[in-house]
């Protein structure tokens, strides 16, 4: 659970029940409270690219959400469900560090209601093909759930629709105020995981590998569709033995589980590469363009990728370890 070391309210989210009790909760405690009139966030420190980034992943911003037009989320989804921005994880190769500022705060919506009630209408509009919503696109939501409960709301609104789908993705394993909704299914949970090296090295402030798997199966047991995204995938000294671990663990609590898995390799770009230098000034993320191959990539801008042969052994490698515990379905892509 996030327990951020300032909040800042929005004052129109004062108008909603939820915004009023999340402002309960946090009076009590031994935290900075800042107010904004008009919306704009200002009042977290930092001089440094490191002082800003690690103090406005420590604090909530509590809002509305006015604009109730949603993102597109291709190819996993067909739209973005606008329940939550930012996350309080600070992995290194985070896919949000080059789009939430130099002070990327986190932030939760009290208008749950009128942002479900437009789904329905993104809904309505598809009828009578079903449509997925993403609830991770641009957060983490577990974290922040016990303030929000913004994925309770969403799970059950779903398990409720004969159209629509929800899915989002965590590192996170606080996951009991989501257990026993009546989600009729309609829910996949999908945990992002690593090896106890990469994780331990990069994904700072997250859980360990065990809990997310811990967390999943308990989830499973709800009756939730599971899955699980490895990734990004590094080919260090070793890769091969700590990887097929990672994949035993997941198969003995999961023995032939009807589960899926979406494997990446590690890639970035030179925009993000600045970023996580100027951020994490002594990384040891392996990000030497010479090693790499050049891939130019759909949004006009090119990533490196592991150069051919050894995208072959790592295709490979995951193919075999988990067709060699799960089903032929269960791998939705290696990438
Ligand atoms: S947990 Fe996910 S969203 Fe949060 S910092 Fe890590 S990669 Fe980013």
């Amino acid at each position: 659970m996030f327990n951020p070391r300032r909040v800042i309210f929005e004052e129109r989210a004062l108008n909603y029940e939820l915004g009023n009790s999340i402002l309960e909760e946090f009076k009590d405690k031994k935290l900075e409270i800042l107010y904004s009139k008009n919306g704009r966030i200002t009042g977290i420190p930092g001089k440094t690219n490191s002082e800003m980034y690690f103090e406005g992943k420590s604090t909530l911003v509590v809002g509305v959400r006015k604009n109730l037009n949603f993102a597109t989320c291709k190819p996993s989804a067909h739209y973005q469900l606008p329940i939550a921005s930012g996350c309080n994880g600070m992995c290194e190769y985070c896919y949000l560090n080059t789009q939430m500022g130099k002070k990327p705060y986190v932030k939760i919506y009290v208008n749950i209601d009128e942002i479900l009630q437009r789904t329905q209408e993104y809904i309505d509009e598809r009828k009578p093909n079903i449509t997925i919503f993403e609830g991770a696109a641009t957060s983490d939501p577990i974290p922040v759930e016990y303030y929000s409960r913004s994925l309770k709301n969403s799970i059950e609104f779903f398990g409720n629709n004969e159209l629509g789908r929800f899915r989002f993705v965590t590192k996170f394993t606080d996951i009991d105020t989501i257990l026993g909704l009546r989600h009729n299914g309609n829910t996949t949970v999908r945990f992002s995981i690593n090896t106890d090296r990469i994780i331990n090295a990069y994904e700072h402030n997250t859980t360990a590998v065990i809990e997310r798997i811990t967390a999943a199966k308990k989830l499973y047991i709800d009756g939730y569709k599971i899955g699980f995204i490895i990734a990004p995938v590094f080919l260090y000294e070793g890769w091969e033995e700590e990887y097929g671990s990672l994949i035993n663990l997941i198969a003995l609590k999961f023995p032939r589980g009807n589960i899926t898995f979406e494997v990446i390799s590690h890639r970035f770009t030179k925009r993000a590469k600045e970023n996580i230098i100027n951020i994490f000034s002594k990384t040891t993320l392996p990000m030497d363009e010479e090693a790499r191959k050049f891939k130019f990539g759909q949004f006009g801008y090119g990533k490196y990728i592991y150069p051919d042969e050894k995208m072959k052994l790592l295709k490979n490698f995951f193919k075999s370890k988990l067709l060699e515990k799960f089903e032929e379905n269960s791998i939705n892509y290696i990438i």
